[in-house]
C-alpha cells in the first residue's frame, strides 16, 4: 500500500514536471497504470488513490480482474495491450473499453463483429511498428494509411490513435526520436484527406513507459503507460 501509495505518488509528480519543461498543460496526457502480473488488490489500492485507468497484457489474466473489481465500475477504466490473438477477440471485445494493440485488419474486424450491442465502441489505436524489427508486432508506418481506413469504417470501433512500443534504449535521444515519428504518423493521418475525419477521433499517442515517460511527453504522448514505475518490479512464473 504504501509503495504504491508513494509511487504513483512520484509517478504524478514526474509527469507534471516534464509537462512543464515542455510547456504542456499535464491535462492533456493521461496516466495508465500497467497491472499486469500484479494481484487485483493492488489495482484496488491503486484506485482508492485515484488512479482510474489500468492496462493489461493477457487476456485471462485480465479478464480474472476485471471481473474480481466489478464493484469499480463504471469509474474503472480497462485498456487491453498485449498481443491479441484471434481465438482471444471475443474475450477481449466483451471486456475491455480500450484495445491498444490493433496490428492488423483481421483482429479489427473480429472485434468490431463481437462487440456486444449493450457495450459502448471499443476505442481503440493502431499499433505500429516504430523501429522497424521484424520481430516486434505493430503494423509498419506504409501499411497504416490503408488499416485506417479500414477501422474508421467498423460501427464498433471507434479509432483514437497510435501506440507504440519502441525498441528500449538509455539514450533519450533515440527516445525523441521514435516517439517523434509516431507523433507524425498521427498529424499525418489526422491532415489526412484519405481518411474520413468525421468518422475518427485522433486525440490519442499512446507512447512513454516507465523507462521514458519524459521523452514521451516532450514528444507529445497524451497516455503513458506505467507498470514498473507504480507497481514495482514483475516477476513472471
Ligand atoms: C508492460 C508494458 C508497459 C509498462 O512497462 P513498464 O516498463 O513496466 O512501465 C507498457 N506498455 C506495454 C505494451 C507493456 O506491455
Amino acid at each position: 500500500m504504501a509503495s504504491i501509495q508513494n509511487n504513483l505518488a512520484q509517478t504524478r509528480a514526474r509527469i507534471l514536471q516534464a509537462a512543464k519543461a515542455c510547456g504542456r498543460s499535464p491535462n492533456e496526457i493521461q496516466l495508465l497504470a500497467v497491472s499486469k502480473t500484479f494481484p487485483a488488490e493492488d489495482i484496488r489500492t491503486a484506485f482508492s488513490l485515484g488512479q482510474k485507468l489500468f492496462g493489461e497484457n493477457y487476456v485471462q489474466e485480465g479478464i480474472a480482474k476485471v471481473q474480481a473489481l466489478h464493484d469499480l465500475r463504471p469509474e474503472i477504466e480497462w485498456h487491453f495491450i498485449g498481443p491479441i490473438q484471434s481465438n482471444k477477440t471475443k474475450d477481449v471485445a466483451e471486456h475491455f473499453d480500450w484495445v491498444h494493440s490493433i496490428d492488423r485488419l483481421k483482429i479489427a474486424q473480429r472485434l468490431n463483429d463481437q462487440r456486444p450491442e449493450h457495450m459502448a465502441p471499443i476505442q481503440v489505436c493502431v499499433q505500429v511498428n516504430i523501429s522497424g524489427e521484424a520481430s516486434k508486432s505493430g503494423v509498419m508506418p506504409n501499411e497504416l494509411l490503408n488499416l485506417c481506413q479500414h477501422i474508421s469504417e467498423m460501427p464498433r470501433l471507434c479509432l483514437r490513435g497510435l501506440m507504440s512500443i519502441p525498441e528500449p534504449t538509455d539514450d533519450i535521444t533515440l527516445q525523441k526520436k521514435a516517439h517523434r515519428s509516431l507523433f507524425e504518423l498521427l498529424q499525418t493521418l489526422r491532415n489526412s484527406t484519405e481518411l474520413d475525419q468525421s468518422k475518427v477521433q485522433l486525440d490519442t499517442l499512446s507512447m512513454g513507459m516507465s523507462s521514458d515517460i519524459d521523452a514521451a511527453i516532450s514528444e507529445g504522448s497524451t497516455m503513458v503507460r506505467v507498470g514498473t514505475a507504480i507497481f514495482g518490479k514483475r516477476t513472471y512464473s
